[in-house]
């Protein structure tokens, strides 16, 4: 039997094959139709109304090349070069973490905080700072901008946003990232807090992060090989760097503001300890859309 050839494949025979292709690679079924369209340029609708569409040469080739990157442990969000997150576009590659919608509720509880807080009663607009650590795509610094612009305009505070990260190359997809979603962002390499001030005027309102939490020894991480390893994994069972970022976090947060962290399913009770022995109140996990302890977030005293 020979080959097929580009003029004998439509889009019809690749949505009947998707649901195998895809439990072959025991990859999700939407990543081969997803893969699809980037690959053909076209809007989910086609795959409705033109399924007679027959792929030219190069569209079948490239399409057969993603199959088989998808096969070796590509993340289709590494073939397309992008991932949704809060409704927003963000770029990615082999450097940044891809964006997981669970990393949301992380976003959704620090703006929750924000409009939370008593708007003070002065003539002015008050200046506020938000830190994003260890920034990635930039994808929570970025939702999060997006959204305080909005209570910048209802006159409520100026946000500054600030993220860091240790990678050059994350800070250039972030860079890009924001200038794509309109935000104004101020990018820092740094290893955590390092290049940071610790001068009163720079002490920030809230910080953020979603940091590496994945412990070493998970089993989890053999199948996450595209990923930088340093985005997803830390020693000390996955809780060293959260550690840090809880330890130093009050010489660069004013009282009262919030730290959010995001943290594995098993860590909940042990990051509730640390904020709770390093000086922080009103501490409280918050769970994930599937049920797993995800977010703690807590105000320092
Ligand atoms: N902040 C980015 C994200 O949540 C990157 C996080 C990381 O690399 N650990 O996707």
């Amino acid at each position: 039997m020979t080959a097929p050839k580009a003029q004998d494949i439509t889009i019809q025979q690749i949505k009947q094959q998707a649901a195998q292709t895809a439990k072959d690679l025991a990859v999700p079924p939407f990543w081969i139709t997803d893969w699809l369209l980037h690959v053909i340029d076209k809007p989910a609708l086609f795959l409705m109304t033109d399924d007679a569409y027959q792929l030219i040469e190069r569209e079948f080739a490239q399409f057969n090349t993603g199959i088989t990157q998808m096969q070796q442990g590509t993340p289709l969000a590494y073939l397309t070069g992008q991932q949704e997150f809060w409704s927003l576009d963000f770029k990615v590659n082999e450097h940044t973490l891809i964006p997981r919608p669970d990393t949301e509720v992380l976003v959704e509880q620090v703006l929750a905080w924000i409009n939370a807080q008593p708007v003070e009663q002065s003539d002015g607009i008050e200046n506020k700072r938000l830190l994003d650590l260890g920034t990635g795509s930039g994808c929570i610094a970025i939702s999060l901008a997006h959204e305080l612009k909005i209570a910048h305009k209802l006159k409520q505070a100026n946000w500054q946003v600030v993220a860091v990260d240790f990678s050059t190359e994350a800070l250039k997809i972030a860079q890009e990232n924001a200038v794509s979603n309109g935000v104004n962002i101020e990018f820092v390499q740094s290893s955590w807090y390092d290049a940071l001030s610790t001068h009163d005027d720079d002490l920030f309102d809230v910080i953020v992060s979603n940091p590496p939490y994945i412990d070493e020894a998970d089993e989890h991480l053999l199948r996450l090989i595209a990923e930088p390893i340093s985005a997803l994994s830390a020693p000390n069972h996955g809780l060293a760097d959260i550690e840090h970022i809880i330890k130093q976090a009050s010489k660069y947060l004013k009282v009262g503001g919030l730290l959010a962290i995001e943290h594995g399913f098993d860590q909940g009770l042990a990051v509730r300890q640390l904020f709770a022995g390093n000086s922080f109140a009103d501490i409280k996990t918050i769970k994930d859309f599937g049920g797993n302890d995800r977010v703690t977030l807590g105000q320092l005293s």
